[in-house]
């Protein structure tokens, strides 16, 4: 049996090379050694308040990420981090790459790409403007293709007729174009490229623009999306502009095939050989929109006032689309289950007509976040170099946005870390400095000598040092440590003013106590940190050391040098009794820091520092006056636009977003974003839309209507998914507000519509859940939404509305609770009593008594 095997296993091995299947186990070995080493170093323990960043998706970002993550000095993943979640999770594509997440911060919003996608862009856009025309001015009109080629064909023809000058051209773009593909202008419907079905837009070609040196150009405005629930929106104050390459003519069907006349897309541009690459900032084919604004300031146009009606045009879009995203959110990210938060960067695409009114073109969803450009360094071969005007956009662009995104808590930490160890940094280049200059005084300073009766006296210039009198026990026999150098000192006083630290005087190599001999004049004690030097000395038999403050030290050098010098006949005494007043007074404050801080307890810490100017207190006083530079605002490139200060301003506009709860509520507890015959029924029946005499029958055959309708309309996206989109929805809506509640005006007959729904649906319960799961009890809340997520920040108005508000009088009737003023108030009030049952059970009693009060009178 056994030789049967080993014969199998020679066999085996017959045609094997072991040379080569070592090589293979070696390289095995290292990549799973390289592979240990991923984990460890992913393991590595990071700082509790360290922000982690993966960079695993993020591709074409990568280089702008980095710059700005290492200024930040925050950690990069770039393969991703095993089993944790980062703080933030930058992607290049769209949130449906990285499905996995379940934690952190991600800037991607799900669908979003979708959503602005053209043809989808327009349409909420067109929708929006039905009901506010004024408002949604800021866009060319537009015919979505082919479904609108009749209606195209239809108005063109009129135009013609009515010999419209200059005669009109339009623009046409594939609906999931980028970058300039695939569009060009036509002067007739004949001309438009039936592409297979695909889907595009026609819109209204603006030929009167505004020009720059001739050139038509677009602004590239960013806008930074950090929440939709409630709505947060920022806009970067710098941008781009980018210019055509071919100067700018009005279109004619000459010209009208000229790309890089007509579109300004810097991707088509580029390739052009009149592209202009300067640096500089008011030239090149790529600008930055700062220094387009001030060339127009400088012309005298009113920048300011174009740049206000940018600002009004991104709020105005991001509350038409809004609904769509808390559809998507809700199918994406539904409640019971854990998932990122999201943020975005988006790039709003602006032209300027000639009258200075900004236009939208597009939204981009995945702007452009490269900072280097393409070259063609030889015929067919490029290379990337960097492109300052990129950095100076992006980089603050990327760097502020994180900023906003990142934890506050963990930011703030970092930051005073950062600018704890920048002043440190400061202080210590300020003392080296100083410790320069007094250094280079000195020695440009040569050390005065006086000699008289054999006795050298040596004056120092250091500004810091303090004064100790050494006596000599024995002023005949001076003491034997005092050896030789004792013949160059008084016999009974000795004044070092010197700079050597406290070995030069316990030489402890030698015999112990004595001075070096070259160095008996050079002994300084700095103030506050040679005190223990000093008492060691003070405990030598031999010596005696005498501690003067600053007052009796002008005494007794005074005295002194009045001794020593009127029995010298050295001719410049009062000029070297000043020399000592000065040093006196400018070390006499040292010397008072001297007698407060030997008693302190910290001197020991003190001494560490080596330098006394710099104590505890002077650091709390540099540290002090530094802060205060510190504390200058770190000024962001973000500007909030919503909720401050435009909320009030456009809170108005936001009316579908309630047709958008509706929406949802109907869609039942499924992470679905369409509406199949059954939910729209239930719409129905829980709207009590039959009140208003819509039969069923009626239901069901508007939503077969509204479903063939919205097939057609974008066959790309819609087919094979069954059901009507929350658009198709809206479309229904329209339908039955202008069968049923027309009221001349359209905004008034859907507002009356919504109302009439919203009215109905507070009855309904999974309703209440949306707006709040809190108020329902953990059984009837919906597949478990979990207690903190509200669908609905507790602020929103559907839950002050009526019911909670009709709850909470009945409820605080004849009782002493303060009534709640504000919604978190009112949140909290039920939290704190007795929550949603009670409260549903005082909805029916309060509403019956009503009744019956209404019967009674
Ligand atoms: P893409 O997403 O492919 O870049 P855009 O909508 O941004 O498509 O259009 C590309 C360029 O075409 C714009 O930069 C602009 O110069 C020009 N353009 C687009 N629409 C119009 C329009 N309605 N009128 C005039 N020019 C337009």
């Amino acid at each position: 049996m056994s030789a049967t095997k080993n014969k199998r296993n020679i066999e085996l091995y017959k045609g094997v090379d072991f040379r080569r299947e070592l090589t293979f186990r070696e390289k095995k070995v290292a990549e799973i050694k390289r592979e240990k080493m991923k984990i460890l170093a992913d393991v590595k323990p990071v700082p509790k308040y360290m922000i982690t960043v993966d960079l695993s998706h993020a591709r074409g970002n990568l280089d702008a990420l980095r710059m700005c993550l290492s200024e930040l000095e925050w950690k990069q993943y770039p393969f991703g981090r095993k089993d944790q979640h980062c703080d933030i999770h930058w992607q290049c594509q769209n949130f449906e790459q990285n499905p996995d997440l379940y934690g952190g911060k991600v800037n991607k919003f799900p669908g979003i790409s979708c959503i602005c996608s053209k043809n989808n862009l327009f349409r909420v856009l067109d929708q929006m403007r039905a009901l506010y025309p004024d408002d949604y001015d800021f866009y060319p009109r537009t015919w979505y293709l082919p479904e609108q080629l009749q209606q195209l064909a239809h108005d063109i023809r009129k135009m013609n007729e009515k010999r419209v000058k200059p005669r009109p051209t339009f623009i046409v773009k594939p609906d999931t174009g980028s970058q300039g593909e695939g569009i060009y202008l036509i002067r007739d419907v004949q001309d438009y490229l039936v592409n297979n079905g695909r889907a595009n837009v026609c819109q209204e070609y603006l030929s009167d623009v505004f020009l720059i040196d001739k050139f038509k150009f677009d602004l590239r405005v960013y806008a930074v999306l950090k929440s939709v629930d409630p709505l947060e929106l920022y806009i970067c104050k710098e941008g781009l502009a980018r210019f055509s390459t071919v100067p700018y003519e009005s279109p004619t069907s000459r010209n009208i095939h000229e790309t890089f006349m007509h579109l300004t897309n810097y991707s088509l541009n580029k390739k052009s050989t009149s592209f202009n690459r300067s640096d500089r900032d008011d030239e090149g084919s790529k600008r930055t929109l700062t220094s387009v604004f001030s060339r127009m300031q400088r012309h005298g146009y009113n920048t300011d006032k174009i740049w206000k009606r940018i600002e009004h045009i991104i709020v105005k879009t991001m509350i038409a689309i809004i609904p769509d995203m808390k559809i998507e959110m809700l199918a994406a990210l539904p409640p019971n289950k854990p998932g990122p938060t999201c943020f975005q960067i988006l790039g709003f695409d602006i032209l300027l007509l000639h009258n200075l009114k900004p236009i939208l073109l597009e939204i981009n969803s995945s702007p452009s976040l490269r900072i280097d450009s393409e070259v063609e360094v030889a015929p067919g071969v490029v290379d990337y170099v960097p492109s300052p005007k990129d950095e100076e956009v992006k980089i603050p662009l990327i760097r502020d946005t994180l900023l906003l995104v990142a934890p506050k808590k963990k930011v703030n930490y970092l930051e005073s870390q950062k600018r704890r160890r920048a002043r440190r940094e400061r202080r210590r280049q300020k003392r080296d400095e100083d410790d320069r200059k007094r250094k280079e005084e000195e020695a440009s300073r040569p050390p005065v000598q006086h000699e008289r009766d054999g006795v050298i006296h040596v004056e120092t210039q250091h500004p810091r040092s303090s004064i100790v009198i050494i006596k000599s026990q024995e002023d005949d026999d001076p003491p034997k440590k005092l050896n030789r150098e004792s013949s160059f000192l008084l016999p009974s006083v000795h004044n070092v003013f010197t700079n050597r630290n406290e070995n030069d005087y316990f030489n402890k190599d030698q015999n112990q106590n004595s001075l070096k001999n070259d160095e008996m004049d050079s002994l300084t004690f700095g103030y506050g940190e040679r005190t223990d030097f000093i008492d060691r000395i003070e405990d030598d038999e031999n010596v005696t050391v005498e501690r003067l403050t600053r007052e009796n030290l002008i005494d007794h050098e005074n005295s002194h040098t009045k001794e020593m010098y009127s029995k010298s006949n050295i001719g410049n005494k009062t000029s070297t009794g000043n020399q000592y007043d000065q040093d006196i007074d400018n070390t006499g404050n040292e010397i008072n820091n001297d007698m407060r801080y030997s008693d302190n307890k910290d001197s020991d810490y003190m001494i560490g520092q080596g330098d006394g100017c710099h104590n505890d207190r002077g650091t709390e006083e540099s540290s002090n006056s530094e802060e205060e530079i510190d504390s200058e605002p770190y000024v962001s490139c973000l500007k909030e636009l919503y909720p401050d200060p435009l909320a009030k301003k456009f809170e108005h506009l936001r009316i579908y977003e309630k047709l958008a709860e509706v929406f949802m509520v109907s869609l039942g507890v499924r992470a679905t974003q369409r509406l199949g015959p059954t939910g729209f029924r239930t719409f129905s029946r829980k709207c009590r839309l039959n009140k208003k005499g819509i039969t069923n029958a009626t239901i069901d055959i508007l939503f077969i209507d509204m479903q063939r309708k919205w097939e057609h309309v974008n066959p790309e996206r819609t087919t094979g998914k069954p059901g009507l989109g929350f658009r198709g929805f809206l479309d229904a809506c329209h339908e039955i507000a202008r069968r049923k509640f027309a009221n001349g005006n359209m905004l008034q007959t859907m507002e009356d519509f919504i109302d009439y729904c919203l009215d109905n649906l507070h009855e309904d319960q999974l309703f209440q859940a949306r707006c709040n799961p809190r108020l329902l009890p953990r059984r009837a809340r919906p597949h478990g939404y979990p207690i903190l997520e509200p669908m609905v920040s507790p602020t929103s108005p559907m839950i002050l509305e009526e019911n909670i508000g009709v709850l909470l009088e009945s409820r605080l009737a004849g009782r002493n609770y303060s009534k709640p003023t504000s919604a978190e108030d009112v949140d909290q009030f039920l939290r704190r009593h007795g929550q949603l049952r009670a409260l549903k059970t005082t909805v029916k009693r309060v509403k019956s008594r009503n009744k019956k009060k209404e019967k009674d009178e």
